[in-house]
């Protein structure tokens, strides 16, 4: 295989929607691939669907790779040797190899027109059977396409793929072999002008002189198409990298609503930035040393794409129908709702807690004070005092799955009294709340509990004592200690408070209650 030197891979995004979750996996993997071999990464723009693509979303998707710090070496933004970076503004570069193809036969002109081609597609269906094209323009001939092209019959250029087997090399799916009598005659140039996304590709790849094409394997079906474009046009083969299609928890593909949200909301959730891409990176990909913890830019020395495995990733986030709606934003979700999501004992929220404790503080500082900054009661504070508010955040990190739940917890720690919802009040109607509260207070005063485990231990004794189970138990302590029946996970709220503020607390809301 004719390999160029430098390691120059690219992303590819067609601007018709937000980065997602498989979107945001592929630009990482040649952004890590280009780095681990000291390469370059390009972005560039494939915006000739005209219908579907937006300057919006072109935007959502650099605002997306700039979160994750996916920085291109060339692109729209940066400019480089092999501008522009926006199929749209290279249209006139397709055009020189059009002529060549068709010069040497390699394409023809088809004018059959949409109707002709959507019955014919039909008729395949209805037979159960692939569309291939049948062939109807391939033996015209020359003068008569000269005729219908000078009495202005609008057409697209097809090409004309002989029957061959094309074989894919992929460093992640093997040695895969394709049949091109079931690809048929394809079209490169649509009857506007515009070339087709497998035309386009070709052409930008050796001219940007792309030399791994890494990208989901849901492409691994064009790429015999490609490469029929690429030999007809005397290019060099760039090499392949199909990566595993990625899956969700029920094991089917991650769809639009179910957790193939836009990268965006993974950052108004606050999943720190080098977590989620850590996180990502092991979608598909081991490391060798099994160590799956790769802070500070290790991920770009060990990364590499030999390494990736063919079998389907799964993405163990949970997302409620709501969360994972094309528009849902996170204002929407009720502070329940977002707990449930990221309350999970998942693999994702395991490895962002790593990075909120094991990180250095001013670096998670930098990253939680805009949850902080947006919260009504605690934006003062922390301008007034931010060192206070970043040694209160400091004690209570290792605790939390994501940065969002820092201030709901700030606020409790700083609360002076607890006020007794009215609402929450009617707990103490059981008739084992009494019983419950005396012997927890027992309890805790004895074991002096600091951790989660440990208050979770003195609740369960509680139960065991009194006979009480489920909200007899746990809400009453939970509106005994905070006055509300809803919020945080009480062992860890005990822990952040330790077991004092927590025993007088509980004093204070009796007090209130009268009992
Ligand atoms: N523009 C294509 C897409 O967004 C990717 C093309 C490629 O990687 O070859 O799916």
């Amino acid at each position: 295989m004719n390999q160029p030197k430098t390691v120059r891979t690219r992303f590819a995004p067609s601007p018709s929607g937000f980065l997602h979750v498989g979107g945001a996996r592929t630009a990482l993997f040649n952004y890590l691939y280009a780095k681990a071999k000291k390469g370059k990464f390009i972005l560039r723009v494939e915006d000739t669907d005209q219908e579907r693509s937006s300057p919006e979303s072109e935007k959502i998707i650099l605002e997306s790779l700039k979160w994750l710090g996916i920085h291109a070496d060339e692109g729209p933004d940066e400019g480089g040797d092999f501008a522009p970076y926006r199929q749209s503004e290279r249209l006139g570069r397709y055009k020189k190899y059009t002529e060549t193809l068709l010069s040497e036969n390699k394409a023809y002109p088809c004018f059959c027109s949409s109707e002709d081609l959507e019955a014919s597609q039909e008729k395949s269906k209805k037979l159960g059977l692939p569309h291939i094209y049948d062939g109807r323009c391939r033996g015209l001939s020359k003068e008569e396409v000269e005729k219908r092209i000078a009495a202005g019959e609008k057409y697209a250029v097809r090409f004309r793929a002989e029957s061959r087997e094309i074989v894919v090399n992929d460093h992640v799916q093997g040695r895969v072999k394709f049949d091109s009598r079931l690809i048929g005659d394809f079209i490169i140039v649509k009857s506007d002008g515009f070339p087709s996304y497998n035309y386009a590709v070709v052409i930008d790849d050796h001219e940007m002189q792309i030399s791994h094409v890494i990208r989901g394997v849901g492409h691994l079906s064009n790429t015999p198409r490609q490469i029929l474009i690429h030999e007809a046009l005397d290019f060099p083969l760039p090499e392949y990298a199909h990566i595993s299609e990625i899956v969700g928890t029920d094991k089917k593909k991650l769809s639009k609503r179910k957790g193939a949200t836009s990268i965006l909301f993974f950052r108004d959730v606050g999943y720190m930035r080098d977590s989620f891409v850590n996180y990502m990176a092991l979608l598909g990909w081991y490391p060798e040393d099994g160590v799956e913890y790769m802070p500070n830019r290790r991920l770009e020395e060990k990364f590499d794409i030999d390494r990736c495995s063919k079998s389907p990733a799964m993405f163990d986030f949970f997302l409620t129908d709501k969360g994972g709606g094309e528009d849902a934003s996170i204002a929407e979700l009720s502070y329940e709702e977002l707990v449930k999501m990221v309350n999970h004992k998942t693999k994702l929220n395991w490895l962002n807690n790593k990075y909120i404790r094991e990180m250095p503080l001013d670096d998670v500082w930098n990253e939680v004070r805009p949850f902080l900054e947006k919260d009504e009661s605690l934006s003062g504070l922390v301008k007034k005092d931010p060192d206070k508010m970043k040694s209160t955040f400091d004690t209570l990190r290792i605790y939390l799955n994501t940065l969002s739940e820092a201030a709901p917890f700030i606020r409790e720690i700083l609360r002076e009294d607890v006020d007794l919802d009215a609402a929450a009040k009617s707990q103490f109607d059981d008739p084992l709340a009494v019983s419950v509260i005396e012997t927890f207070l027992e309890l805790a005063e004895n074991a002096k509990p600091a951790d989660p485990e440990n208050f979770t231990a003195v609740i369960k004794e509680t139960g065991a004592k009194t006979g009480a189970k489920g909200k007899s138990l746990f809400m009453t302590i939970r509106v005994a200690s905070t006055g509300t029946n809803q919020g945080l996970e009480i062992p860890i709220l005990f822990a952040i408070l330790g077991y004092e503020k927590v025993l007088n607390r509980i004093q204070s809301i009796r007090k209130k209650a009268g009992i």
